[in-house]
This record gives C-alpha cells, structure tokens and sequence, in this order.
C-alpha cells in the first residue's frame, strides 16, 4: 500500500479522551477512531491487525479439533428465559442490549453464546458417538458496559473468539479444557505477548474451574495475586491465603465500654487498646435475587480482614433457594439513601454487633431477618472486642455462644492479599501485579444443558445431560494489550506477528529520481515475496516520515538514503532501533530471515 493513497492519519498531540498509552498511541497512529462510547471503528490498519489476531486463534482452534461457525447476534429472548438468564442480562447487570421487533418480539443482541449454542446441541446430538464436539466463532459481541473505557480495552461492541465444547463427562471435559489451556497459552505466545494463566472466578457464566490469561501491565483492570515460585496465581476475586495469625486478646472479662467517636476499626483499636486481629467486625451488605426480593446480609469477619464481594455474592447465590430466589444478582454496602427503604430505625452504623435485632428491617419485598455470616477468620477468636449496637459504645471480652451466638453459616469470604502466606507452601507469600484479562476458559458442567434439556444418549442406552465447557478470546482486546506492553516514547512497537505490515519503505527525497525508483522496485520484490510492505512516497520531509514510520510502529523500515551510492539501503529494526546497512539485493531475503526468526520466535 502506498501511503499518498492511503486514508492515513496521524496526530501528533495526545487526544483528550485518552487516558492510557495504548489507547493514546491507537488514535494518534490512525489505527481507530470513536464513533460513541465504547463503540468504535477499526480502520485499516488495525482490521489487518485484528486479521493477524483472528489468524493466530483460527490456527490454533483448528489445531485441536475445534470447528468453525458463526452464530446469529440477534437472539430470541425465549432462549434466554430458558435458561434463566434474560432478566440477569437485561436488567440487574444489564449487559445485554435488548430490544423489541415490529411484532413486539423481544429480542437481545449477542453478549455471548451459550443458549443458542445450546440449542443447537439439543437439536443435533444424540448420541455418545457423535461426542466430543467443539464449535467455535470470531464475532462482534455487544455488551452495555457500565463504564466503557479505554479504547477497545472495553467497549461495548468489540471482537471475541469463543468457543463452546460438548463432552460425554467430566473427565472428558477436562481433557478438552486442557487442549483449549495449551491453545490459548499458543496463542499469547504467537502473539507476542507475556502472560499469565490465572485461577479465577466463574462468575454469572456459573460452572466450576475457570482459568484467565492475563497479560501483565500497569493498566490492567485486574489484580493478579500470585507466589513467586510459581505454583500459584489467582485472580484476586478468587484467590486464597492463609491470613496472618491473631494476637493474644488483653481482654479477660466481658464488658460493655464506651467508646465516643470511634466508628472505624482503627479509632477503635486505638481507644481500646487491642489489636484489629481481635476484633470481630459486622459489615451489612444489601442483595437483591433474581425474583426481586431484597435480602440484608451481617457478614463478622475478624477486624484485619476485608470482604472479598465476589466471593460472598458466590456464597449468597448458593443459599439463594432458601429464600426462593436462584441467583444474587445485586450487592451493595448500602449508603444512607438505600437504608431509607427498609430501616425501621437509624442504624448503629460503626457500632454493629452479629446479633444486631431484625426489627431494624421494615418494608414490602424485603426478607425481615438479616442473613448472618460468619467468616472463618472470626470463628476461632476468644475475648474479641465487637460493636454494643449502640453508637458510641462496643464490647470486649465476648466470646461466641456466651454472649453471641455463632452463625451457623461459616463461610470463607476474606480478600486475599498481597504479603499474606500461601496455602500450598507458607513459606512464599503473595505478590501482586496488574492483569489484562484476554481469555477466559470455563468448565460449566451441565447447567445450561439441564436448563435448555439438551441431552444424548450415553453408552448404557441412558438418557443424560451434555456437558459444557466455553472458552473466550478478546480479539480486539488482545490487539491493543499487545500495544500496552509495547510501545516507546515514539510510538507502538508491534510484535512481528501480528503488525499490520511488516516493512515500510521510506522514501527521503520524492524529488530524487534514483531513491524513487530503488524504492519502487524494492516494494514490488518485498510484496512478491510475501512481506507486506508499505511505501512512504507521501511528499513529505524526510523527518515527517520517519516519525510517523516509529508512530504506527511497523517492524521494519528501509531507508533508500545516502547509502545508495555504495548500492545499499539502510533497515532500521523499530524495536531495538538498530540500523544495518544493507545490499539492495539482499533486502527481501535478510528481511525473510529476520521476520521468519520474529514470527517463530
Ligand atoms: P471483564 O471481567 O473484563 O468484564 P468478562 O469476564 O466479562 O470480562 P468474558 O465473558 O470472560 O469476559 O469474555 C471473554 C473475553 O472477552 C474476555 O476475557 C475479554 O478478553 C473479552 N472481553 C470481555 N468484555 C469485553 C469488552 N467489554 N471489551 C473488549 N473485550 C472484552
Ligand atoms: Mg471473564
């Protein structure tokens, strides 16, 4: 492509809309532009980097058995009514856009595909024999992000590869799980990207193990827990610890104090003189389920320790049947305005006991007793120190079943975090980084199949639900985490692989006869030899040129300069800045070397 007849761009101040370098370096080098929030265009230069991204994934589904397909995005509401997600998705998180036709039939735009992949299995498989199957697509999804940001980071309609797999068992599962492991560990690393495999959470997916792979950097909206030696690496939302050991209460005799201003844990540590690993503290939490009712939860959780909110919304869910609902879809620490609609009285707030009386909650569609929770971290304390319920005033010396009475709902709730011991080895503490997440695998099991009724025939002749697993790449995600992690001052530096060409011919002088036509033919012989090539042959200063060459961040960049006289052109490499003075004639094929090296590499 010559760039005087390209639709080629480039600015060179920052972009206010920007706030981190890939996203920054994507507007400025003409690779996108937004068209509304969270919604943008892919213009050519990136469409042939997200080209180069679909390849990788394409070859390496391909390589395990996976077939490809493509799924519609407008999607019949009654799919998702069975399998119970159409209100989760369309009101409580509200992800998916949904719409009504001319009929009034509602309808709801892609997010992901399980049910239509579902019903589709329910419809074709029948037997043992035609087991496993993995079907996979590379398709626009939509999502109405909450807070869309960071260029294709987030948006609210980007590229995804996903892939959903059939198997007879578990066990079968689990090898297709670990083929689709190696394949996305291929692809991230064909990409040219570091990354991470990491534990995570299943979140409204459902299903049991899960896995992220994180491409590590400062901008990443995920905290990656993980132990040096490498054995352990968890999303902070899932990750586990062993929390540091308690002291030794000073209490010995229960006593009800007075305690003016002291509503946090510290002023009231401080007030008291003890440790907050002696504290029991009483954090209220508010949760709707899918049917609307509004549950109140008191989790007591030692006084160090911080709620992990997707952990305790796992929790709640599992108890949801309880109170005749199937999911927490909503969970808050509800400010003063959200305690208005159901407090029969001003709360205790920062003096909290775990026995706190249910006649604080009065209202319609409201559970009337607290849920009471108990993390593991306050079970074992002896003479802690905890909220009176009574502002201004706390009590110490308690103990469970003397003077409260110990949930009979344990659960394990606290945040992990950085410097805690591990669980595998207590010697190696935790570490923390940042993490992009660019793909996600699932084992489901069988819940959208039990929902959806899609079942086979197994060997015994029995009639049994298929079981799932669903795998997930962000292809535009990908594509500018690969620019988070490389870029210069200057510009992008996009690994070989995935760049939207792998060469530029700069032309310094348009005036110059001989540098025009030795610049000419080496574009024609790079292309022919399958290295995609630009030719700078804009009537531009030299220095114009070059920076915007570092800009948009093709590997390669020849120069047909001063070098000529001796018969040579300089090859810049944009990475290590390294320039070589080289042979015209041996300029397609030293390039084939180094780009076949990059590739490989
Ligand atoms: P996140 O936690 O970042 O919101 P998710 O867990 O909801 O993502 P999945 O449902 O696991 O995402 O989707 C699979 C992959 O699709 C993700 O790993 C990510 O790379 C990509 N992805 C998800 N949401 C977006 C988005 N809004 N914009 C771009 N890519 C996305
Ligand atoms: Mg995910």
């Amino acid at each position: 492509m010559r760039l005087s007849q390209m639709l080629f761009v480039t600015l060179r101040e920052d972009p206010a809309e920007a706030e981190i370098p890939s996203h920054k370096l994507l507007l400025r080098a003409g690779y996108i532009r937004r068209i509304g929030s969270g919604i943008y265009a892919y213009l050519p230069l990136m469409w042939r980097v997200l080209q180069k991204v679909s390849q990788i994934v394409r070859e390496e589904m391909n390589a395990i058995g996976a077939q490809e397909c493509l799924l519609p995005q407008v999607q019949p509401a009654e799919l998702w009514r069975e399998s119970g997600r159409w209100d989760t998705y369309t009101q409580a998180e509200g992800i998916m856009f949904a719409l009504k036709d001319r009929q009034e039939r509602e309808l709801g735009l892609g997010p992901t595909h399980e049910e239509v992949i579902t019903y589709i299995a329910r419809d074709m498989i029948r037997s043992y024999r035609q087991l496993p199957q993995t079907l996979y697509q590379i398709q626009t999804k939509f999502r109405d992000e909450i807070r869309p940001r960071f260029g294709l980071m987030r948006g609210r309609e980007f590229i995804m590869k996903d892939a959903y797999s059939f198997n007879a068992n578990e066990e079968d599962l689990r090898q297709t799980y670990h083929d689709m492991h190696r394949a996305y560990s291929n692809i991230l690393r064909r990409s040219g990207l570091a990354f991470r495999a990491v534990e995570a959470d299943s979140g409204a997916i459902g299903g049991s193990a899960s896995q992220e792979f994180m491409v590590l950097a400062e901008a990443g909206e995920d905290e990656v827990l993980y132990t040096e030696d490498g054995k352990y690496a968890a999303n902070v939302e899932k990750a586990v610890s062993l929390p540091p050991d308690a002291q030794q209460s000073p209490f010995t005799t229960y006593e009800k104090l007075e305690t003016p201003g002291t509503p946090t844990i510290e002023t009231m540590c401080a007030f008291v003189g003890c440790s907050p690993t002696q504290v029991v503290k009483n954090v209220l939490y508010q949760v709707v389920f899918d049917h609307g009712l509004t549950l109140l939860v008191i989790v007591s959780i030692r006084g160090d320790q911080d709620v992990n909110e997707v952990k305790l919304q796992n929790e709640i869910t599992r108890l949801a049947p309880q109170y005749g609902g199937k999911t927490a879809i909503a969970l808050i620490v509800p400010d003063a305005t959200a305690q208005q609609k159901w407090a029969a009285k001003p709360l205790p707030l920062g003096y909290i006991a775990p026995d706190i009386a249910d006649d604080y909650i009065r209202a319609e569609k409201v559970h009337p007793k607290f849920l009471r929770l108990v993390d593991k971290t306050a079970v074992d304390l002896q003479n802690f120190a905890t909220g009176a319920n009574e502002s201004g005033y706390h009590v110490v010396g308690a103990n469970w079943n003397e003077q409260f009475r110990l949930p009979e709902n344990i659960v394990d709730v606290r945040k992990a975090r950085i410097g805690d011991r591990a669980i595998h080895n207590p010697e190696q503490t935790l570490q923390s980084a940042r993490g992009i997440e660019i793909g996600h695998i699932f084992q489901l099991g069988t819940k959208y199949s039990v929902a959806m009724g899609a079942t086979y025939t197994n060997e015994q002749g029995e009639e049994v639900p298929l079981v799932m697993g669903c795998y997930g790449v962000g292809v535009s995600r990908l594509a500018q985490a690969a620019v988070e992690q490389s870029y210069d001052k200057d510009g992008i530096i996009w690994p070989v692989a995935i760049a939207p060409y792998h060469a530029i011919v700069t032309i310094p002088n348009i005036n110059n006869a001989q540098q025009v036509e030795v610049a000419e033919k080496l574009y024609q012989q790079l292309n022919n030899a399958g290295i995609e090539a630009l030719l700078d042959d804009r009537n531009e200063r030299a220095g114009v040129k070059f920076k915007d060459a570092d800009l948009v961040g093709i590997p390669y960049r020849i120069v047909t300069g001063r070098s000529l006289e001796a018969g040579k052109v300089e090859v810049v490499e944009r990475k290590s800045r390294n320039s070589h003075e080289i042979a015209i004639d041996a300029v397609v094929s030293t390039l084939q070397q180094w780009i076949n090296s990059a590739v490989q590499g």
